[in-house]
């Protein structure tokens, strides 16, 4: 049984039976019976498909999000923000989806050639608690569009959710197994990526998840998507709006309670700002609102859960026996995942904790000498998901955007992710890339025709 557990109460609430191996049998049964009709669907069935789940998740908004908001602890704010997020994944592949299945005409020296992209099959998707709708809608619309079919192993944590997406799509009069939710703990996937109906894998997640996953992957020689972790540099210079760099770390550090990939997680500031730069955020990180999530107006609610929350007092205690300074950061006493946000100042990058993600709303500051040594600080650690750099200077901004090892660079703004834009990290933050037609192609067949 999975149960959850609100995070805002401690109280336990809705129950879901987990599914056995014939129970995962058929579901694969069913799966690849949906994609032999799926894969020769004509591509505007597929568009008035995903069209009438982006209805779904409208009609049902406030269902969905206050879902989230009982099994995870994001504010209800934002849990409404991620459905209507969802709304635009899904119709983002409706508007342009077609023309990125379209194939190309070649010209080669012995005649031509034209391509074409085919579906694959049925595609594992291991997904996290932290966007429980949103992580899922990204690999979804594009797995539908492409002619795929999708297995989804969502979190423990929100199972719930999960069955939601599940009702959504069936409501939408998807075809039976074009989407199925299989309610199972992480110690059945490397038999479901074993099994030959399954064609590939993509995962959300930890460094440790995505490493078996990959392993179970690499035996059975199927293609891997995989989105980890992060510990995002935030570089603010000299030339930079200190005020709207100081509003935006603060946002971009506590959104989620500070569990997002892209969360900017290490303040790296420039000498010449650094003192203003920390009076202020530390200030403000301090006044962040915490409180009920499902009320206006608050800013951070619990932590996911108080694993989660125990986790990153750990990292801090660690932090603090290494010489650096927590400001806040403390845990609050009442049941459920409660914490403040908070700022570690006085950080030896060099120490591990400082190599680690940090998943919880606590931010790590630097100060950083000059240019080249914020670029030394941004690439200190094995992650390389995204980045945000604040400069007016345009010099600046290229080397920056050149030089930080990362998938992504938002320049004077908060990362976030697009469904137009690439998705996707470097080094230990994974490989491959979710969103646009990047996200669409990775699990299909780009063929060859070749013609005299
Ligand atoms: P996990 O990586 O453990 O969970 C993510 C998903 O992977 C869940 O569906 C989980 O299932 C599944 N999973 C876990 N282990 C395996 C496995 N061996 N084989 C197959 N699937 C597996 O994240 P946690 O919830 O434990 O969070 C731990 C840390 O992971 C966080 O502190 C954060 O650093 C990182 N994380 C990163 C995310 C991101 O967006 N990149 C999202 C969530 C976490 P189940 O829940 O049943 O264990």
């Amino acid at each position: 049984m999975f149960t959850s557990i609100n995070p805002a109460t401690g109280e336990t609430g809705e129950t879901f039976e987990e599914l056995d191996g014939d129970g995962v049998e058929a579901a694969l049964v069913r799966a690849e019976a949906a994609f032999a009709s799926w894969r020769v669907s004509p591509v505007e069935q597929r568009t008035a498909l995903l069209t009438a789940i982006a209805d779904r998740f409208e009609a049902n908004k406030a269902h969905l999000a206050e879902t989230a908001t009982r099994e995870m602890g994001k504010t209800l704010v934002s849990a409404v923000a991620e459905v209507e997020k969802c709304v635009s994944g899904f119709r983002y592949y409706v508007e342009h989806g077609p023309e990125f299945l379209k194939g190309e005409e070649l010209a080669l020296p012995t005649g031509r050639a034209v391509t074409h992209w085919l579906p694959l099959g049925p595609v594992l998707a291991i997904m996290p608690w932290n966007f429980p709708y949103w992580q899922v809608v990204r690999w979804l619309a594009p797995t539908i569009l492409a002619g795929n079919v999708g297995l989804l192993k969502h979190a423990s944590l929100t199972q719930g959710c999960a069955a939601l997406i599940q009702q959504m799509v069936s409501a939408a009069g998807a075809p039976d197994g074009l989407f199925q939710n299989l309610a199972v703990k992480s110690d059945k996937v490397s038999r479901i990526i074993a099994d030959k109906r399954v064609v590939a894998v993509t995962l959300t997640g930890s460094e440790g998840a995505g490493a078996k996953v990959a392993e179970a992957a690499g035996r059975a020689l199927k293609k891997v998507v995989l989105e980890l972790g992060g510990s995002d540099p935030f570089v603010v210079m000299p030339s930079a709006d200190l005020d709207e760099a100081v509003k935006t770390a603060v946002k971009a550090r506590i959104q989620n309670a500070g569990q997002s990939c892209i969360c900017a997680k290490r303040m790296i500031v420039h000498a010449d700002v650094y003192e203003a730069f920390a009076e202020k955020f530390v200030a403000a990180m301090d006044a962040v609102k915490i409180g009920d999530p499902m009320e206006d107006g608050v800013e951070m609610g619990p932590l996911s859960s108080v694993e989660q929350r125990d986790t990153v007092l750990e990292q801090l205690e660690r932090a603090v026996a290494a010489g650096a300074t927590l400001h806040g950061g403390e845990k609050i006493d009442r049941d459920g995942a409660w914490m403040h946000a908070g700022v570690l100042t006085e950080v030896d990058p060099e120490a591990d904790f400082a190599k680690e993600e940090i998943f919880g709303p606590v931010a790590m500051l630097f100060r950083a000498e000059s240019l080249d040594d914020a670029i030394r600080l941004a690439n200190e650690v094995p992650y390389g998901l995204g980045s945000s750099v604040w400069t007016n200077d345009a010099d600046e901004q290229a080397r920056l955007v050149r030089d930080i090892a990362a998938g992504m660079t938002a320049v004077n703004q908060m990362l976030a992710s697009v469904p137009g834009a690439p998705f996707g990290g470097v080094k230990l933050s994974g490989h491959g890339r979710e969103l646009g037609p990047w996200g669409l192609h990775e699990f299909m067949n780009l063929k060859a025709e070749m013609r005299g």
